[in-house]
């Protein structure tokens, strides 16, 4: 499955915001089986639809999507040289899906800075400057052999130019992803490169909790960094929410003024970054909540269920979520009209409830 690496300089509040984030599994029952590894984090994908749609068909099992999330240790100024944890921080973000850099905005005299002042941008250079650089480091290395591969016509002179836009776009000290948010690169043509930078980049700003609504703020540090997808957070906070049972957590939520923790924003932005979208199954047996890419077909999204499913695909049949709380039940959205039968080409969309056709 697709992983998101939490990355951050030291004292910045990654353990406690990873430790938040397994403490929120509530996995282990639904997938007795999962071997988890103890840097890996998997938590659920938050679904408010999922409670009420299993009170609709009468069931009590729920299963939603999953996130995972990486907890990558040993980020150092100078890791592209090898330096310190270096290599192996290299290693373990090269197999990240996408990066998520956990960046210390919170004041505390007691907790040491490794640069010595609380400085957001300043950190968030630090960090991607090692990337950018060993990313320079990955085209230098590629370029001579692509360079004989140009000459003997074995790659277009199309992939020679987006590699060398690439290698531009770093030298001059930004990311691949940022490049391509603004359409000045595909990363399609660079992918064989798998360059760091141009995995999906998400920020957490760890901010003291008295600035969670602190809107201003939040503004003053989404635009000290390279834009990117933002979360705004107190890792301690949401350390002290996994410990209470939903009732309090809910309480204590509201109280500081929030409707959503912060490790449920993440979950959710986490999964949207990394190009997954869910369609749902109801039935008396579970409500469940299936993980597929953005794009995808309808046989393709009933492959997760079931390769079968996927071989032997007739039809899926689809109401939307809306349409079904509506009506309130299959028999009265069926008599609606709005049940829809969808064959081999549709692309599954955001809010399908779906049954599969198929021969076996
Ligand atoms: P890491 O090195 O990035 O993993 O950072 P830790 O999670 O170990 O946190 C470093 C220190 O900062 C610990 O003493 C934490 O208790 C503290 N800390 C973490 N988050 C916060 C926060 O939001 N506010 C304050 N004041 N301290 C925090």
């Amino acid at each position: 499955s697709l992983t998101i690496g939490i990355v951050g300089l030291p004292n910045v509040g990654k353990s406690t915001l990873f430790n938040a984030l397994t403490r929120n599994n509530v996995l282990a029952e639904n997938y007795p089986f999962a071997t988890i590894e103890p840097n890996t984090g998997i938590v659920p994908l938050p679904d408010k639809r999922l409670p009420i749609l299993a009170k609709l068909v009468g069931t009590e099992k729920i299963i939603p999507a999953t996130v995972t999330f990486v907890d990558i240790a040993g980020i150092v100024k100078g890791a592209s040289q090898g330096e310190g944890l270096g290599n192996q921080f290299l290693a373990n973000i090269r197999e990240a899906d996408a990066i998520c850099e956990v960046v210390r905005a919170f004041e505390d005299d007691d907790i040491v800075h490794v640069n010595g002042k609380v400085d957001p941008a300043d950190d968030v250079d630090t960090i991607n400057t090692e990337l950018i650089l060993a990313d320079l480091q990955t085209i230098e290395n590629a370029l001579p052999k692509m360079e004989k591969d140009l000459r003997g016509n074995k790659i277009d002179k199309s992939v020679m130019e987006a590699v060398l836009k690439a290698k531009e776009i770093l030298a001059g000290g930004e990311t691949i992803d940022h490049a391509a948010n603004d359409k000045r690169i595909d990363k399609a043509d660079i992918a064989d490169l798998h360059l760091m930078t141009a995995k999906p980049f998400i920020y957490v700003f760890n901010v003291d909790d008295d600035e969670l609504q602190n809107d201003a703020l939040k503004e003053k540090l989404a635009a000290s960094v390279t834009p990117a997808p933002s979360i705004f957070l107190n890792a301690q906070f949401e350390s002290d929410l996994t410990e209470l049972d939903e009732a309090d957590a809910e309480e204590m939520l509201h109280d500081a003024g929030l409707t959503e923790s912060g490790l449920d924003q993440l979950a959710r932005v986490g999964f949207d970054i990394l190009g997954l979208q869910t369609y749902l199954t109801a039935g008396v047996k579970e409500v469940r909540a299936w993980q597929i890419h953005k794009g995808w077909t309808a046989p393709q999204a009933a492959g997760v269920i079931h390769s079968d499913f996927e071989k032997g695909f007739i039809k899926a049949e689809i109401v939307s979520y809306d349409d079904l709380v509506a009506s309130g039940s299959y028999a009265k959205v069926k008599d609606e009209g709005k049940m829809r039968l969808e064959g081999k080409d549709y692309v599954m969309q955001p809010g399908d409830i779906v049954e599969f056709k198929f021969n076996v």
